[in-house]
Parts: C-alpha cells; structure tokens; sequence
C-alpha cells in the first residue's frame, strides 16, 4: 500500500469538474494488481519487450506521476507510445480502466503537434475539406510517391499510408438512396473526416450495399468529425462535444451505421442508448437477403479494428457476412496483433513503432503471398497499406467492398441467366 500523499482531485467544493487524474488513484490505478496478464495482449510490448511500454507499465509510470513521485514529461516517451488499442482491457481480470488512465494522464499535456494540427484538421469541415483536396493532389500527382522516396523520414512513412487511389464521396446533406425492393427501414449513415476525403469508394459501396439489401439510406448532414481522434488525444470533454453534436445530426431514422469501427465505438461509448452500430454488426443482426456471387478474391485476411474487437465486440460480424460469399476464404491469423499500429494518429508520432507491430501483423498474414487484407476502419486501412507498401500480392480494401463484389457478382449472374433465357 502507498503511503505517498494523495494531491487533491479537484479544487475544495467544486463537484462540477470531469475526474481528474488523481481521481483514477482511487477507482482506477490502484486496481491494478501488476499481475501481468495484460501483457500478452499488447501490441507494443509483443514489439519492444520494454516492461514500460506494457500496460502495466504504464500504469506504474502514470501513478508515479499522479502520486507526485515522477514528472509526467519524464515518463511520457513510454506512456505516449501507447496505441490506446483497449487490448489490455479484457485482459485484466481486476477490471482496470485503463483508457481512463490514459486520457487522464494524456489530458495533463499539451498535444503533440502533430496531434494538434490533426485535431484541428478534422473538427474544421474547410480544413478538412482543403486537407483531403490537397492529399488527393499529392497522390494524383505521384507526388506522394517522390516524398515516400525521396522525402525525410517523417513524411516517407506519412506518404507510405495513402491509398494509390483517392476517391471523395461527401454527398449533399440529406441526400437519400432509395432501398431496392421492398423497404426495409431507413439508414442514416455517419461519414467521418478522413474516410469521405480518401477512401470514398468504401462509403459508396456501403450505400450499395444497404440499399441493395432493401435499406434506405440517407446522409443527414453532420459535423465533420465525431471526437473519437480527440478522446483518444485525452481531450474528452471536445471528443464529447463532437459525439454529442454528431448524434443529434444522425437521429431519426430505423438505424444509424457507421462503416468506421472506431468511429462507431466513439459514438456507441458516448452513449449506447443511441444504437450506433458499425455496418457488418448491423448486417448480421438484421440478416442478408441479397444474393452474392463468388468474387475473384480466393483468400481473404480479415485483420479486425482493436476498437471492433475490445470495444464493441463486433468483430466476427464482418467474418460472418463475409463467410457467406461462395468460395471465399476467410482468415483470422492467431498471431495477428491486437492492433494494426495505427492508434488514432500514433502511426504519425511513433512511425518506427508503428511499423513494427505493422510488419508483425503482416508476418502473422502470411507475408507476401497473394491475398485480400480487409479492415473496417479507414485508420487501419492507411497503416496497412504502408505496411504492405508495393506488394502486388497483397490488396488492403475495406470488407464492404468485398461484399460489394459479390452483390455484383451475383447481380451478373442473374442478367447472364436472364439474357441466355431470352436468347433461347
Ligand atoms: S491500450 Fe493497447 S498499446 Fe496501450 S497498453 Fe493497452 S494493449 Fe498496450
Ligand atoms: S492485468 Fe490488470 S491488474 Fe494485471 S497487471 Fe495488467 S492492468 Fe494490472
């Protein structure tokens, strides 16, 4: 037991405050038993074998800081590198809430710049809307490429994250895709920040896809980023803020659906009465009724969202829906890393780390051989793509996209059959 002097939680009489990091002394820190049974479940310590980059660890270093026995900027390299993946958490069996540490500990400093200028970026619809512009020039151009060749070191790993191909998919507010066939209810769909700008092809299939599976779906207009990178940067009350305000823009309908895990877990924490669901959660609990035909893709590894698994425990929805694709092979490597290296923007700050856990991910995949790494989430979709950099064998898509090939696929069958029976 500690005997060091606890510093007040909260200036005396006032009730109003969020919790601070002293706070987590009581409920949260002291919990930890330093067991180690979270260690196994971290990405980062799998990586560096450095005790402190373990969530125990970590948790030892932050309650040094809270009980006034270290600075929080002496601690902060190990602390900082966390990719906040929620691993650790079902993983300890004293029920430590470890991501409240975090953000309380990540609450007391200011942001990296690099977190700043991203946080920045995504709340502002003009910043965001110039950024995802500007981006788009750079991988048309193959600028992109030059600065992953010849660039510093920061910006060629920053480059190695765009997709070779951009696509913007940010339809008029209140758009509505009707369903086809008989209606099934209507879906309002959440678009976030950096998925409509870069990777807009997902959000288009997503429409197809639910609307081919006889939902309608409607874009209400909605602000243009729902908090989770600002609560994962510990600045809660803003990530709130921006939970709060996106909920209300996307209410009203039989359901809200986001094609982001992360961004549906944000949402869905904010407040669960809401049923935010994230789209292969929400395909499964309502079933398929649209018929899919075999794709070409033989051999798929699904590398699921850490927010998906240890969040929402959504992720075998998506292997579910996508085991119903004939002749498809659905993969979930055991050795697979709890989280891709991503960690909201930890793959800008701690590129070297990020890599590594990325090319573990990679390793447990099966390295090069030819195959379809699919991640539901547009942060994971970035890192893996510099993970797997030029390997022609090896394609990373978002699942819906997967889906949406055999919906196709299924749909060129039926007017093949069609067309031969009017010939007959
Ligand atoms: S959140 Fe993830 S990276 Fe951070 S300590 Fe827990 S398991 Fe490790
Ligand atoms: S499993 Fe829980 S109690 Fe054990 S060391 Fe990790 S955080 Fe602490």
């Amino acid at each position: 037991m500690s005997h060091a002097p606890r510093p007040p939680s909260r200036p005396e009489g006032r009730t109003d405050l969020p919790p601070q990091p002293a706070d987590l002394l009581g409920d949260g820190l002291l919990a930890c038993t330093h067991c180690g049974l979270c260690l196994a479940a971290c990405p980062t310590h799998a990586v560096t074998k450095a005790e402190a980059e373990s969530p125990r660890g970590r948790l030892f270093l932050m309650r040094a800081v809270a009980e006034g026995r270290a600075e929080a900027e002496a601690v902060a390299p190990a602390v900082e590198s966390c990719l906040g993946c929620r691993a650790c958490e079902p993983a300890c069996p004293s029920g430590v809430p470890y991501h409240d540490a975090l953000a309380a500990f990540r609450a007391r400093r200011p942001p990296s710049p690099t977190r700043r200028r991203l946080l920045a970026v995504v709340a502002s619809p003009l910043r965001l809307r110039l950024f995802g512009t500007l981006l788009r020039f750079l991988v048309r151009t193959r600028l992109a490429r030059l600065a992953q060749r010849l660039g510093p070191r920061r910006w060629r790993r920053a480059a190695a994250t765009l997709p070779r191909h951009v696509f913007p998919f940010r339809p008029r507010p209140g758009t509505r895709f009707p369903a086809e066939g008989e209606r099934r209810g209507t879906v309002h769909l959440h678009l976030g920040c950096i998925h409509p700008e870069l990777l807009g092809e997902d959000l288009v299939d997503t429409v197809k896809v639910l609307t081919r599976e006889g939902w309608e779906v409607v874009a209400p207009k909605q602000p243009s980023c729902c908090g989770a990178l600002h609560a994962h940067a510990g600045r809660s009350a803003e990530g709130a803020a921006l939970a709060a305000e996106t909920l209300d823009a996307l209410g009203g309908g039989d359901a809200v659906v986001s094609a982001a895990a992360g961004c549906a877990a944000h949402l869905h924490e904010h407040d669960p009465r809401a049923g935010v669901e994230e789209l292969f959660a929400f395909l499964a609990r309502r079933g398929l009724r649209a018929p899919l035909g075999p794709t070409p893709a033989g051999r798929v590894v699904h590398a699921p969202p850490c927010h998906l698994r240890f969040v929402l425990g959504d992720d075998h929805a998506t292997d579910a829906v996508l085991a119903r694709i004939p002749g498809l092979h659905v993969e979930r490597p055991e050795t697979m890393p709890s989280c891709c290296g991503a960690g909201g923007s930890a793959f800008l700050e701690h590129p070297e780390l990020a890599a590594d856990v990325g090319a573990a991910g990679r390793d447990a995949g099966g390295g090069g051989a030819p195959h379809i790494v699919v991640a539901g989430n547009p942060g994971c979709l970035l890192q893996w793509t510099a993970v797997h950099g030029a390997d022609p064998d090896v394609a990373v898509v978002h699942p819906v996209r997967v889906l949406r090939r055999a919906q196709d696929a299924a749909d060129e069958a039926a007017a093949g059959g069609r067309s031969a029976a009017e010939e007959a």
